[in-house]
């Protein structure tokens, strides 16, 4: 699916549950979708609200963020919480599952995507539970940071 053809689905499965919580279907709450689904890499409130005050799209922080919750519940938008950084958020559909590597000393993260392993979650079943998605976390050290490990290693010697 093209990107078009990705937020004009995203766009009927957000007016759908929109209806069904009848919740108005303000334009606001369109130009924020909008504005997700040309974003392609994490982004916080903070950076999706500063985007669209550059294209003087004027609308309050707490809209954003509750859109931002709309799109959550409605499975279009998911929420990381990487450490102690403000929440960081990705659309769902066309990013493909993916896990995320995240290094311990500077905080880089870093999109990995493991088709094999993707398959054997997916097919995990819980007892008593309906998986949506899963998100997995891998911590370790960047190979920028492993490097400079090793410089001031030697540094120190
Ligand atoms: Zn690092
Ligand atoms: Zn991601």
């Amino acid at each position: 699916m093209n990107d078009d053809k990705l937020k004009t689905s995203a766009q009927n499965a957000f007016t759908q549950y929109l209806l069904q919580k009848r919740l108005r279907k303000t334009p606001e709450r369109y130009a924020i979708l909008d504005k997700v689904f040309d974003t392609v890499e994490h982004f916080s409130v903070e950076s999706l609200y500063a985007s669209l005050e550059g294209e003087a799209f004027h609308v309050s922080k707490a809209t954003v963020y509750n859109t931002v919750q709309l799109l959550i519940e409605c499975g279009l938008v998911r929420r990381h919480q990487f450490d102690n950084k403000s929440a960081q958020y990705e659309r769902v559909p066309g990013v493909g599952n993916h896990h995320h590597l995240i290094c311990t000393q500077c905080g880089k993260i870093k999109e990995v995507k493991d088709p094999e392993l993707i398959k054997v979650l997916n097919g995990k079943r819980y007892p008593t539970f309906t998986t949506d998605y899963f998100v997995l976390y891998v911590y370790g050290v960047c190979s920028r940071c492993a490097k400079r490990n090793r410089k001031n290693k030697n540094d120190n010697k």
